[in-house]
C-alpha cells in the first residue's frame, strides 16, 4: 500500500493525498492551489484520471482542501464524497463563491484580452456546483456515537473533531492487507487547543500505523489567548474613546466567526463597550447561518459561555449586512464601530472600500488577524508602507495598524508536537502542508523526540510505501 502526494507537500496549497491500497483508490482532500504565479495551469491539469479515483475523503470546507472537486468531478469521478454535515454545508458556499468568482475573473480577462489563454476560461461554474454536492454522503463525528463507517470493501473510516473550522476532521481510515488491518489518520488542518467556538483537537483512540500530519506552523509558537483578549479590549478601548472606526479584514470562513465570537465575549463581560459591530461580507454572512444550523459542532464552553437563549455569534449591537448599499451607508456613519469584513488579506472585496473612507484618518484603526501573503496590501500595510494604492488611487496611511496573530487556525508547533505525542502506536509520520523550512524543523524535532518513529517529508509529486517496510 502507498500514498503519493500530490499537492500540500513542500506547500500549504493544493492538498491531494491518493492512497492505494492496491484495491481501491482513496483520495484525501481535492484542493486548490494558491499564490504562485502558474496556478491556472497547475490547477487545470489533475495529475491523476478522475474516473480510477473510487471514493474521496474531505478533511473541511477551506478551498485549498476542497476547491479541484468540482472539476474532479467535471471530468469524470463518479465515487462517493464522504466528509461530516457540516464541512459538505459550508463547501457548498465556498464552491459556488469559489465558481463565481472564476467566472467573473475569466470574463474580466477575457474582455480586456489580459493574463494567460489559461486564465480566460473557468476551471468550473455554478452550473457544475450541483452534481459536485450530489456526491457528497455525510459521517458524523466519532463522539456523536458513530463507530466504524465502511466506504469500499476493506476500507472503513471514523471522523475525529480537528478543532481547526466548522466541520473540520481528523480522518482515520483502517484498510484490510495481506498483513492484517493497517490504520493511516490524516489531521488534515489541526486547531489550537482553546479556539472558541470548536472541540479541542481529539486523539484517535486506536492505534495508528501511520499519521499524514500537517505542519503549517513548523518552528513557530503562537502568545496565549488570554493575552490576545486584554491586549485586544485595551486596543478597542482607546479608538473607542477617540471615536474611531475599526477595521478588521477577516477570511470569511472561522476567522470572522471566531472574531465575532470573542467580540460578544469581551461586550458581555463588561471588557468593551456595547459599540456597534458590523460583519459586511454576504460570504460570511451566509456561512455564519452554517454555524447556527449545526450547534452540536460548538463545544460546550461556548454553549455555557452565554445564556441559553442567546447564541454565540450573534448580540444586540451586532448586524449582518448583506446588501451593496448596506455597506455603502457605513462609511458616511460616524465612528466609533467595528466593521469585520473580507478579504483577509485586503487583496479585494468590500473591506478596500472600508480602507479607502478610513486608513488615512489617525483617529482609525485596523486590526490585522491572518496570515498576509508577500504581494498583498496586507503585507505591505504589516512592513509599514506610508501610501497604499486601493483601486487605482493613492492614500496615506494614518489609521493604527496593529496586528493580532492568536487569532491563528491552526495548531503551533508545541501544541501540534504535543498532539502528535498522545497518539498511540506510531510507526510513521509524513509531514505535509507546511513551507519545506519550517516543515524540516518540525521533522528534525519528531525524529529526536520519537526514535522509534519514521518521520519523512515527502515533496509534490513523491510516493511513499505505508506502513513503513520496516514494519510490514
Ligand atoms: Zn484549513
Amino acid at each position: 500500500m502507498h500514498v503519493t502526494f500530490y499537492g500540500g507537500a513542500g506547500g500549504v496549497t493544493g492538498s491531494k493525498h491518493l492512497i492505494d491500497t492496491g484495491q481501491q483508490q482513496i483520495l484525501l482532500d481535492c484542493g486548490t492551489f494558491q499564490g504562485q504565479a502558474d496556478v491556472y495551469s497547475r490547477n487545470r491539469s489533475l495529475p491523476f484520471a478522475p474516473e480510477e479515483i473510487d471514493h474521496v475523503v474531505l478533511s473541511h470546507a477551506h478551498i485549498d482542501h476542497c476547491g479541484m472537486l468540482p472539476l474532479l468531478v467535471k471530468r469524470g469521478f463518479s465515487g462517493s464524497i464522504f466528509a461530516t454535515a457540516a464541512t459538505r454545508d459550508v463547501a457548498n458556499y465556498m464552491l459556488n463563491d469559489m465558481a463565481r468568482i472564476q467566472e467573473q475573473d475569466a470574463d474580466f480577462r477575457t474582455r480586456h484580452k489580459t493574463g494567460s489563454p489559461d486564465s480566460r476560461e473557468p476551471l468550473f461554474t455554478t452550473k457544475d456546483i450541483p452534481r459536485t454536492m450530489d456526491r457528497f454522503v455525510p459521517v458524523p463525528y466519532a463522539r456523536e456515537g458513530e463507530g466504524w463507517r465502511s466506504i469500499a470493501p476493506g476500507v472503513q473510516l471514523k471522523f475525529y473533531d480537528a478543532g481547526h473550522i466548522l466541520g473540520s476532521a481528523v480522518t482515520v481510515l483502517e484498510i484490510d492487507t495481506d498483513d492484517g488491518p493497517k490504520r493511516i489518520a490524516y489531521t488534515g488542518d489541526v486547531g489550537a487547543p482553546g479556539t472558541p467556538l470548536f472541540y479541542d483537537p481529539q486523539v484517535p483512540e486506536e492505534e495508528i500505523d501511520t499519521v499524514i500530519a500537517e505542519s503549517t506552523y513548523g518552528g513557530k509558537e503562537h502568545k496565549t489567548l488570554d493575552e490576545m483578549y486584554v491586549r485586544l479590549a485595551d486596543s478597542i478601548n482607546e479608538v473607542y474613546d477617540r471615536k474611531g472606526k475599526i477595521i478588521i479584514p477577516a477570511f470569511s470562513l472561522g476567522r470572522t466567526q471566531v472574531i465575532v465570537y470573542v467580540l460578544h465575549r469581551l461586550t458581555d463581560e463588561g471588557k468593551i463597550p456595547r459599540l456597534p459591530v458590523f460583519v459586511d461580507s454576504p460570504l460570511a454572512t451566509n456561512l455564519t447561518e452554517v454555524f447556527r444550523d449545526h450547534r452540536d459542532v460548538y463545544d460546550e464552553e461556548s454553549i455555557t459561555d452565554f445564556r441559553k437563549d442567546d447564541l454565540p455569534l450573534a448580540f444586540r449591537n451586532l448586524k449582518y449586512t448583506q446588501s451593496v448599499d448596506e455597506s455603502k451607508a457605513l462609511n458616511n456613519m460616524p465612528g466609533p464601530y467595528i466593521v469585520i469584513s473580507a478579504s483577509g488579506m485586503m487583496t479585494a472585496g468590500r473591506v478596500v472600500h472600508h480602507l479607502r473612507h478610513c486608513i488615512s484618518d489617525k483617529k482609525n484603526a485596523i486590526f490585522i488577524t491572518g496570515y498576509q501573503a508577500s504581494g498583498t496590501l496586507g503585507r505591505r500595510l504589516l512592513q509599514g508602507a506610508h501610501r497604499v494604492e486601493l483601486y487605482g488611487d493613492w492614500f496615506n496611511v494614518r489609521a493604527d495598524v496593529q496586528v493580532f496573530n492568536e487569532f491563528s487556525a491552526h495548531s503551533d508547533h508545541a501544541q501540534m508536537s504535543s498532539y502528535l505525542s498522545r497518539f498511540k502506536g506510531i510507526k510513521q509520520v509524513l509531514l505535509v502542508h507546511g513551507e519545506p523550512s519550517q516543515a524540516d524543523v518540525f521533522k528534525n524535532e519528531l525524529a529526536a523526540a520519537h526514535k522509534d518513529w519514521v518521520v519523512q517529508r515527502p515533496d509534490e509529486g513523491e510516493t511513499i510505501q505505508i506502513p513503513p517496510p520496516s514494519s510490514a
